[in-house]
């Protein structure tokens, strides 16, 4: 397994870029460490998949450099990368069997029978396939052919990393989640540098340890869950992270106090100075709604198990506040921002709070 770095890489698909607009990837500089579990997370037409592709080799970036494990590889092959990766849809070989499916990739590389073997029984075991072993894969439906795509990139353990573009797409619901737990014990035993490409945040956040927000050609933030979800770097990332998403609201800042319309909401800290618009960034989790604090007008609430999500107007604004299942709306209701879970945006970036 490798440390994979992406230095710099920027891509356009056009010839003559000339602005930003023209990259579908604007400035990749990550670096992913041996052995990590990675999520890239992301809306669709950000670039994860021109990302995933510029790592494997089957696209060569318009500009950067791409190391693994220190040594240059940007102008090497797939082939030679040694890197397994799982497309959205099956790529397999219709006319062999389950079992030289998996077998295949091995072969290729020169692998002696005896632990082609081996492996491919393991994989298929892993995966549950085993009785299937000797099936031609015509017949399979498109879910069944996607897990042999699966374990053709899981056969190889001596790649230098994984990567998962989507891969379970086409699997059905309950399937899904057998298959992403076992990924992620697959990782634990083997240590595998894995990335996993989704644009659904519960997938990427039961899968990872660390997951990376991808945005219009750019990482955005990379953190752990808590990280994301407590800290947003960028108000795309409040939003996208966390059902509803956050509250952003146009404010102004006047030391530790941040304006709303008529009201004043008291921060933890002084907002560094910063330039551009400012918005005042609470998650719904944190928004209590009560008898005390700014007037609101509820406008709706949604029961959505085991808990309710409230929408109100605040100042002219939607807000959401998510309140327990057994709670009720108070009349005349307010609501309060909890003080340290308030994050402030200058131009859509996250400023600090100083004392
Ligand atoms: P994602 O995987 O996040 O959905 P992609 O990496 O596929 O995003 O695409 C990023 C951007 O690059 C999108 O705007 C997409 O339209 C464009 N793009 C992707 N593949 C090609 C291609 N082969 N030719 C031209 N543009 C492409
Ligand atoms: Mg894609």
């Amino acid at each position: 397994m490798a440390r994979v770095d992406c230095n710099h890489i920027r891509h356009a698909y056009g010839p003559n870029p000339k602005s930003d607009k023209d990259f579908a990837l604007k400035e990749v500089h990550q670096v992913f460490e041996d052995g990590g579990a990675y999520a890239l997370l992301g809306p669709s037409g950000c670039g994860k998949t021109t990302l995933l592709n510029i790592i494997s080799g089957l696209l060569h970036p318009s500009h950067g450099q791409l190391l693994f494990n220190g040594r240059d590889v940007t102008n090497l092959s797939t082939q030679e990368r040694n890197i397994a990766q799982v497309f959205q849809f099956p790529v397999i070989y219709d006319t062999m069997t389950v079992y030289d499916n998996l077998a295949f990739p091995l072969r290729n590389r020169g692998v002696p029978e005896a632990d082609v073997d081996r492996k491919v029984r393991e994989t298929l075991d892993m995966i549950d396939l085993a009785s299937w072993a000797k099936k031609k894969a015509r017949g399979l439906t498109a879910d069944q052919k996607q897990k042999i795509s699966l374990g053709r990139g899981l056969v190889r353990s001596d790649v230098n990393a994984i990567l998962f573009d989507e891969p379970l797409t086409v699997i059905d619901p309950h399937m899904k989640w057998v298959l992403r737990s076992q990924l992620k014990q697959l990782h634990r035993r083997f240590g595998y540098t894995m990335v996993y490409v989704t644009h659904d945040q519960t997938e990427a956040l039961t899968f990872a340890e660390r997951v990376v927000v991808m945005y219009d050609g750019e990482i955005v933030q990379i953190g752990t869950p808590a990280e994301l979800f407590e800290r947003p770097r960028h108000t795309f990332v409040g939003y996208f992270i966390g059902s509803p998403g956050m509250n952003v609201m146009p404010v102004a800042i006047d030391g530790k106090t941040a304006t709303l319309g008529s009201q004043r909401i008291e921060l933890p800290g002084a907002p560094q100075t910063a330039t551009g618009p400012i918005e005042l960034g609470i998650r719904p989790e944190y928004v209590r709604l009560g008898r005390e604090g700014m007037a609101v007008k509820v406008s709706k609430v949604e029961d959505v198990g085991r808990h309710k999500v409230v929408r109100a107007n605040l100042e002219g604004r939607e807000i959401a506040a998510v309140i327990g299942e057994d709670e009720t709306v108070p009349a005349e209701p307010k609501v309060r921002f909890e003080p340290t879970r308030i994050n402030i945006y200058a131009d859509s970036w996250r400023v600090e709070m100083g004392a």
